[in-house]
């Protein structure tokens, strides 16, 4: 992969240390001029996909269930993308993809191509880079979806000019992306996973086995189910306890109380151990806006001494982060491919 850009001083400089709303998910996103290449953001229950032309447009972006096989998950999905690959070209005849980026969820290897574990998909080491590319026909830039979204903001997004990054998508769960130095940091595929991270010793199991990860107490779906168990009230979603508690409702003020607590925490260990220039949220609670980031702001800036403070940042791109920076991923294969007798175009 190319190196990407350093981070600019100026920008850095200049940008504001306020939250920045996150700006609409958009079919004409900022990729900018490339060669053409076919995106793919493998969800656990849906995907999305398009076609990206050479000016940077988004062609028939469509979001498709995701395939759940029986007998081999990684086939069924590898078929799914050959069809709608077909489908996309069909529609778009003077569009010629010359690569592909297939992003999934779970753990994964970049570097080998191998989706190591999904558990939504159920897969177990399978070749996911050499089954696509044979079923595309086209060289695949295999990776990670949250790793995708996180290079997309870095690049083109929230933490564009700088060089030290860490971007979470707070929603169901919490996951996260780091970028280090200017370039993604993926730990041989166990990077980034702040969610699982300590946020409270005699808490919760999690589902992943651990007691007390931080998700169990800040994900937007823990702030719902915590203020059902506590209040007795079904709600659908955090939004509604955030109005319960901006209402005055005491269990709802505790429980997100808790969650902001929890974040600011693992911030603050964040902080003092990679020191990230920016911190980029996204996901549904982060959609709270102010109502989240002033008090995380806040809760962080008393946790902190010597250390080099980030700015907080609303993610921009939204829902499509994920695809953008797996188109992204393609257009980096294409050029570092471009040099070989035969590329196309
Ligand atoms: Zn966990």
């Amino acid at each position: 992969m190319p190196p990407v850009p350093d981070p600019s001083p100026a920008a850095a400089s200049t940008a504001p240390a306020t939250t920045r709303p996150g700006g609409p998910a958009s079919s004409t996103a900022p990729l900018g001029p490339g060669e053409a290449v076919l995106a793919f953001d493998v969800g656990g229950t849906d995907m999305k996909s398009a076609l990206v032309d050479r000016h940077g447009r988004v062609l028939g972006l469509r979001r498709t269930p995701t395939p759940l096989g029986d007998g081999d998950p990684a086939a069924a999905v590898v078929s799914a993308l050959a069809e709608l690959a077909a489908a996309h070209r069909a529609r778009h005849r003077d569009v010629r993809p010359v690569a592909a980026g297939v992003s999934v969820p779970g753990l994964v290897d970049e570097r080998a191509g191998v989706g190591i574990f999904a558990s939504n998909l159920g897969w177990r080491d399978a070749p996911i880079r050499d089954l696509a590319e044979r079923a595309l026909g086209l060289p695949v830039a295999f990776g990670h979806d949250v790793r995708a979204a996180g290079d997309a903001e870095h690049r083109l997004g929230a933490a564009r000019g700088y060089g030290d990054v860490v971007v979470l998508a707070i929603g169901t769960g919490i996951a996260g992306a780091l970028v280090l130095g200017g370039h993604p940091y993926a730990g041989g595929g166990y990077a980034g996973e702040l969610g699982h991270a300590l946020g409270d010793p005699g808490g919760e199991r999690c589902p992943c086995g651990a007691r007390g990860c931080l998700e169990t107490i800040a994900s937007a779906g823990a702030v719902a189910r915590r203020y059902t168990a506590a209040s007795g009230i079904a709600v659908a979603g955090a939004r509604e306890v955030l109005a319960a508690a901006e209402a005055g409702d005491a269990d709802a003020a505790r429980v997100w109380d808790d969650a902001v607590r929890a974040l600011a925490e693992a911030l603050a260990r964040l902080v003092a151990t990679v020191a990230p220039e920016a911190v980029v949220i996204g996901g549904g609670l982060a959609q709270a806006g102010p109502a989240l980031f002033e008090p995380l702001r806040q809760r962080l800036d008393g946790l902190l001494s010597f250390h080099r403070r980030p700015v907080l940042l609303q993610a921009q791109l939204g829902d499509d982060a994920g695809l953008l920076g797996t188109a992204l991923a393609a257009r980096d294969l294409a050029n570092h491919d471009a040099s070989q007798p035969g590329a196309e175009r």
